[in-house]
């Protein structure tokens, strides 16, 4: 159970996260090494502007959109002919329904992405007013009491984006930032939902990685597509649906790093979440940007 004033913390993130105007928060993570995150080692308060929390965060970070951001190492980051910068993984964690601490791996946003989900490009049109894309996004990076909860308290957190759209809308499958090559479909089928996976490597740190992108929900797959298949940019690979998520016809997007050392084309759906073979990322690391399209 949540004591009131979690309740009302929650609360007002959520009519926060509605109006699109989230309170200014700032996560002081006093364990940047790579350690599970602690419910008791991580501080959170809320303030009204970001100046006042100018010596807020920790010497070599910066306050980005209300977190403390690790700075670039390297003075080369975005300027890299080879690729995108590599991004740092982070634990973070939540309390789950039953009220226990769960510690996971993830990787937030790099600091030179932009914030704003407006600046990239989806697989389908915007689907809100105003031109606008995303109605739940990425939080695996934020505070505890700040992630999503479902009404039921079933999901805690959500490490993708949800993109609102209309029954059958064509789905287009998009080039990731640095992509090398075209996508590779890694499962059509039962996942979150009707889903499909697909496979894409991406030329990130210098060296080539491999990210699966997760459909999620659709109404039905490309007619024909199936496991192996090569998918070009702007080919339709699914329709958007609400299967597995009877509330909201959108589709979830979620982008989900390969480890070292792990096969992506041999990773099948059982696999694909495990911690050991993959780690989840925020989408806005790999997305393309619009203005890169014009
Ligand atoms: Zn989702």
């Amino acid at each position: 159970m949540l004591s009131t004033p979690q309740l009302q913390l929650l609360a007002a993130a959520l009519l926060a996260a509605i109006a699109g105007t989230a309170p200014r928060m700032v996560w002081l993570d006093r364990a940047p090494t790579a350690q599970p995150a602690t419910a008791s080692a991580t501080a959170l308060m809320t303030v009204d502007s970001a100046t006042a929390l100018a010596d807020a965060c920790a010497p070599g970070m910066f306050l980005d959109d209300g977190a403390c951001v690790q700075l670039p190492q390297d003075e080369s980051w975005g300027e890299d002919p080879v690729g995108a910068p590599e991004g740092e993984s982070r634990w973070n964690g939540h309390f789950d329904r039953r009220g226990q601490w769960q510690a996971y791996e993830q990787i937030p946003r790099r600091p030179e992405r932009p914030a704003d989900y407006d600046a990239y490009v989806y697989p389908i049109p915007p689907g809100l007013p105003g031109g606008h894309h995303v109605v739940s996004g990425y939080d695996l990076d934020l505070p505890d009491t700040m992630q999503r909860r479902g009404r039921t308290l079933h999901a805690v957190g959500h490490g993708a984006v949800d993109l609102p759209q209309r029954r059958g809308t064509p789905i287009r499958m998009i080039g990731l930032e640095h992509q090398v090559g075209d996508a590779r479909v890694l499962w059509v089928g039962e996942f979150m939902g009707q889903s499909v996976l697909t496979l894409h490597t991406v030329r990130e740190g210098g060296r080539e990685r491999e990210y699966v992108m997760i459909f999620g929900h659709i109404d039905a797959a490309a007619e024909g597509l199936k496991r192996g298949a090569l998918v070009h940019e702007g080919e339709v690979i699914a329709f958007v649906g609400n299967t597995g998520s009877p509330e909201l016809v959108h589709l979830h997007l979620e982008a989900r790093r390969v480890r070292d050392g792990v096969d992506g084309r041999k990773l099948w759906p059982g696999g694909v979440l495990s911690e050991h073979k993959t780690i989840v990322c925020d989408p806005r690391n790999v997305l393309p940007l619009k203005d890169a399209a014009r």
